[in-house]
């Protein structure tokens, strides 16, 4: 059959090691700024390649880490699937329930940890769930002591090791990466990356209907490794030759400013909230953003302000809709070529809106009547979408399978128009998750807790629009007749019971008392009502 070599990551390392071997690697660390080049870093990634063989790990096992972003995540990254493996992130702000649950169902053999990520991980570890994993691995020179077991350093891992590896030739189906969702209802679902998922979304990235990147480039992802691989940006990075800058654990908008200015940074991307911090960080400090170009803002909708605040500082913003389950970038709202001479406002309008396909992905919109909807602007129903880098089913979950797919076509869950040049612009969720800063804060489980309070009868959250994290969850509260707490008490109790089980971000920023939760027909709660009737930003400044 006639054909080429399959398609698979490893090339782009080949490529940028031979063709750009001084270019560098530069990373914020626990232990400062480190520096590498791609000439280094290919045989770093051949060293840890050669210690995955030696601790067993085979072909299709897979290898996990919960780290921040930096260079030894990104050695992972190009190491784990290289040799057959599949590297599985896992996202260290999630419940322990859910890293458990995560843990076990993936059946992850090792797991690289970050040394301020070890306590999280400690914490959640049980030996029930954890039972496949065989060991940890802490990055830096040394493991603390917080009673992970079986644990090594990074540096030890690897240490000692050979910089050469026989890379198998892999077939384009062979699983390379994996990261978790979360949904309205149960538990995270697993999307499993295969190598041609990998390879196809970083060839679309590379052009200019995605990021655009060159070798002249000096790319930062803030969004984290652990969220469906930085957007793709370090495969992309790698692919194009261009330099990598990582901002490490929990950088704030000092930080970012100052890796822009002293790396050169010339794209960058990460969630709403994150490029809001920075605006606010530059009210008062003098910055020269005059390297960046383009900074990607995406994982929940860009507001249209601060793509103008930054038009006015010369920072375009684009931006970007994607999903777990579409590698992640799915649209960009770049602009067509017949909207080059529009006017400014016609400009932004577009800009605002989660955008253009990327080339090789199809996709169609379906009203709830099964109808395609016109692009109109208007008229708005269900996203569907397929194409070499969406998936077309999650991990052992046969009846999230049923309900998200329609043959080869992912039901997205998103509800949008289509403008009549082909723009697409996302008006609701189909579900009730709340999306705080970019990161999934599951309704139902703060519900479910809630309820479990004697005081309280019936208990619902919805996110109400908020100005820097997008949306903040709020608690209806009905509480059960006969209950002497005051309203402040029974509020103490609650954030008390929550703050024991979930991230402190998932906690209500407010509470109301009220007589009872709406009602839908079948007897469920009524979100949508609650929402018609409360869901408004001034909720949260009363
Ligand atoms: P995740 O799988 O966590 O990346 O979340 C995917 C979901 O985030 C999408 O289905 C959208 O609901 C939302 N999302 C992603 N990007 C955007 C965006 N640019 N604007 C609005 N919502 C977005």
């Amino acid at each position: 059959m006639p054909g080429g070599t399959p398609q698979t990551l490893r090339p782009f390392l080949w490529r940028a090691a031979n063709l750009y071997p001084d270019t560098e690697i530069v990373s914020r660390t626990h232990e400062g700024m480190t520096r590498t080049t791609y000439a280094e870093y290919a045989d770093q990634v051949g060293r840890l390649a050669n210690a995955l063989d030696e601790a067993g790990i085979d072909d299709g096992d897979r290898v996990a880490t919960v780290c921040w972003n930096h260079d030894r995540h990104f050695e992972t990254y190009f190491a784990a699937p290289s040799t057959g493996a599949q590297l599985h992130t896992v996202n260290p702000l999630l419940p322990d329930e859910h890293l458990q649950y995560i843990v076990e169902d993936a059946q992850d053999r090792i797991i690289f940890v970050d040394p301020s990520l070890a306590e999280k991980v400690a914490g959640a570890y049980d030996e029930d769930a954890f039972e496949s994993v065989e060991q940890f691995v802490v990055i830096g020179s040394e493991v603390p002591d917080v009673g992970l077991p079986n644990a090594v350093a990074y540096d030890d891992f690897v240490g000692g090791q050979d910089t050469e590896y026989d890379w198998p030739q892999l077939s384009g189906e062979t699983p390379a990466g994996m990261c978790y969702t979360s949904g309205t209802t149960g538990k995270p679902k697993g999307v499993e990356y295969t190598q041609q998922m990998l390879w196809s979304h970083t060839m679309a990235e590379l052009t200019p209907m995605g990021m655009n990147i060159a070798d002249t480039d000096v790319v930062m992802p803030v969004v984290p490794m652990f969220h469906v691989n930085a957007w793709g940006m370090p495969y992309a990075t790698a692919a194009a030759g261009a330099k990598h800058v990582y901002p490490g654990p929990s950088p704030d908008p000092e930080d970012l400013a100052h890796l822009i200015e002293e790396e050169g940074v010339t794209i960058t991307a990460g969630v709403p909230t994150v490029w809001l911090g920075l605006l606010e960080y530059l009210e008062d400090n003098e910055v020269d953003l005059s390297t960046l170009d383009e900074i990607y803002i995406g994982g929940a909708a860009a507001p249209e302000s601060v793509i103008r605040a930054y038009d006015d500082l010369g920072v375009t913003v684009v931006h970007a809709w994607g999903m777990t389950e579409t590698s992640p970038i799915g649209s960009t709202a770049t602009l067509k070529g017949t909207l080059e001479d529009a006017d400014y406002e016609t400009q932004l309008d577009k800009r605002g809106k989660q955008g253009l396909v990327l080339p090789g992905l199809e996709f169609k919109v379906v009203r709830d009547d099964g109808e395609r909807i016109e692009w109109d602007g208007e008229d708005f129903g269900e996203l569907l979408i397929r194409g070499p880098w969406v998936t077309t089913e999650y991990h052992q979950r046969p009846a999230a399978n049923e309900q998200d797919f329609e043959d080869d076509w992912l039901r997205t869950g998103d509800i949008v128009t289509v403008d009549e040049d082909g723009y697409m612009d996302i008006v609701d969720r189909a579900d009730d998750v709340i999306k705080s800063g970019g990161e999934w804060i599951s309704t139902q489980e703060l519900e479910n807790t809630m309820m479990g309070h004697d005081a309280v009868s019936e208990a619902a959250v919805i996110g109400v629009p908020h100005e820097r994290y997008q949306e903040r969850p709020v608690g209806f509260v009905v509480r059960r007749e006969g209950t002497e707490l005051s309203d402040d008490d029974l509020e103490g109790e609650l954030s008390a019971l929550l703050d024991a089980e979930f991230p402190s971000f998932w906690k209500p920023e407010k509470y109301v008392f009220i007589d009872e939760v709406p009602k839908t027909a079948t007897g469920k709660f009524s979100k949508k009502d609650l929402r018609e009737e409360y869901a408004d930003e001034s909720l949260l400044s009363e």
